[in-house]
């Protein structure tokens, strides 16, 4: 696939070029070749668009809509996504190797999911009227906070940026979008289609380009920009927070993980190696909620290892648009040398690989890592493939601390069937989520974030509406 057509930003509702009419090509991991020629952004494009969102907030109708006529528009949003399945499933997978069975269908319906959760949500949402002192009404109200500067990732192109974008809009506010640099092809689109299902102009905006002194670190420093959202390495969340310190901009971020699968002697261990395997591998390796330690009791040790080694190794490589494929490239030629930087360290330090490693192109087979220990950097640091280290324990106190001994705290999967025991580890996880028997089933409703390196805040729900409104209390004397 090469595309014509550059894929350019869109600023008040128009698809627009970089003011100087900078470029970058878009590598389609597959073909490791560029695909496309993406609108490099700079400092004076971010301007444009802050000002036309800026514009749309302080004028336009969004933010003086009813609740009922802004959440019938991003229902409608909701339903062209699936309309256009196929593009938007197509422009993800070729910017960053997600198989298009998965793009093209998951990764869509949960993006309209989004939008529908949270127009749905806003429209349901209520104020707290109190009884005041004598002579007096108290009640609060949730305003639209501003222009929001989301910046996301590329792990899951489309579904990121709505896990974002919705509920920034829902609850009244304007947007400028800085999707990642190797991922920038649905969010053009969704800006198109947005405006094409009657969102006004300017009330989402979207600026490509890079992070570090590029349109990523413009967007933060910009003094237009009233909230951040952003997901992506602890490392960038660090930087941008230095940024949002001038003019004290609130943050919500969600960042890296080094999740953790406990695999109790009493766990269903056919099913529990089966949902482990897919919390390691799924979207090879690169999800941030990834259980990438798999922390076993000796007793079932040698049978999980073998189960899983199986697991990993008839698990399909392959072209992401193949629809049997099951494990597509990694996102980027940059990525693709960090993950064979961290397999090369890891056997330096005396890991040893059952299956997996290195394969040509940009794939990494799923690779299963034993002879680890807690200290070394394949135990302590987020790879992001697919690749995974396992470690036996004697007891539950050990489990929970070897689970616990990272600086994040994003994720934590736990395979028992005593529910003594599932209620009290995950109690003594930290982890801002914890799955029993499952992994990366979610509710919308529910708080999502890390503990430590892994985020700042919650979003979902009622702690979305948080992030993106200001809380107001009026008091009357009557
Ligand atoms: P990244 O931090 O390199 O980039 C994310 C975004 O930030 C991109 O749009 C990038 O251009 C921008 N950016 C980079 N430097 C910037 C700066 N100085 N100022 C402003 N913007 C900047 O992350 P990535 O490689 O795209 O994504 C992978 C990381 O994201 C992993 O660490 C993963 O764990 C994390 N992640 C976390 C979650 C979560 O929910 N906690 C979800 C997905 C991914």
């Amino acid at each position: 696939m090469t595309r014509l057509e550059p894929i350019d930003h869109f600023i008040d509702g128009v698809t627009t070029p970089s003011a100087d009419g900078a470029t970058m090509p878009s590598v389609d991991p597959t073909t490791r070749r560029p695909w496309a020629e993406v609108a490099l952004g700079a400092e004076q494009d971010v301007d444009r668009a802050v000002e036309a969102a800026r514009s749309a907030f302080d004028h336009g109708p969004w933010p003086r809509m009813t609740q009922q006529e802004r959440s019938a528009l991003l229902r409608r949003l909701s339903e062209v996504l699936p309309a256009n399945a196929a593009e938007l499933g197509m422009l993800d997978t070729v910017d960053m190797g997600r198989p298009f069975s998965l793009t093209r269908t998951n990764d869509v319906q949960r993006s309209a999911a989004n939008l529908r959760f949270f127009a749905d949500h806003a429209a349901m949402a209520a104020d707290d009227s109190l009884p005041g002192q004598p002579g007096h009404h108290v009640y609060t109200r949730h305003e639209p906070a501003g222009v929001v500067a989301a910046i996301s990732p590329w792990n899951f192109p489309l579904m990121q940026e709505t896990w974002k974008i919705a509920p920034a809009l829902a609850y009244g506010n304007t947007v400028v979008l800085k999707p990642a640099e190797q991922s920038p092809a649905s969010a053009t689109r969704l800006a198109q289609l947005a405006v094409e299902a009657g969102l006004p102009p300017g009330v989402l905006n979207v600026v490509h380009g890079v992070g570090p002194e590029g349109a990523g670190q413009a967007l933060a420093a910009h003094p237009g920009v009233d909230l951040i959202t952003f997901t992506g390495e602890t490392r960038t969340g660090e930087a941008i927070m230095r940024e949002a310190a001038a003019g004290v901009r609130a943050v919500s971020f969600e960042l890296g993980g080094k999740g953790a699968s406990l695999i109790f002697e009493d766990a269903d261990i056919e099913r529990a190696v089966a949902v482990a395997a897919d919390a390691a591998f799924a979207n090879a390796g690169q999800i941030c909620l990834a259980g990438t330690r798999i922390l076993v009791q000796r007793t079932v040790y040698d049978q999980v290892v073998e189960r899983l080694v199986k697991t990993a190794g008839q698990l399909r490589l392959g072209d992401p648009r193949e629809p049997a494929t099951e494990v597509g490239p990694l996102s980027s030629a940059e990525h693709h040398a960090k993950v064979t930087a961290h397999l090369r360290r890891a056997a330096e330090d005396g890991a040893v690989a059952l299956t997996g490693g290195a394969r040509d192109g940009w794939w990494v087979a799923p690779t299963v890592l034993v002879d680890t220990t807690p200290e070394m950097r394949i135990t302590q640091e987020e790879v992001f493939g697919p690749v995974v280290t396992i470690h036996p324990f004697d007891t539950e106190d050990e489990a929970v601390a070897a689970a616990n001994a990272t600086r994040y705290g994003l994720s934590a999967m736990v395979f028992t069937s005593r529910l003594s025991r599932a209620h009290r580890v995950a109690g003594r996880l930290r982890a801002g989520n914890v799955w029993v028997n499952c992994f990366w089933v979610r509710d919308l409703r529910s708080p999502f974030g890390g503990y430590g390196h892994s985020g700042v805040g919650r979003e979902g729900g009622r702690y979305s509406r948080e992030f993106f409104t200001e809380a107001k209390t009026v008091v009357m004397n009557v």
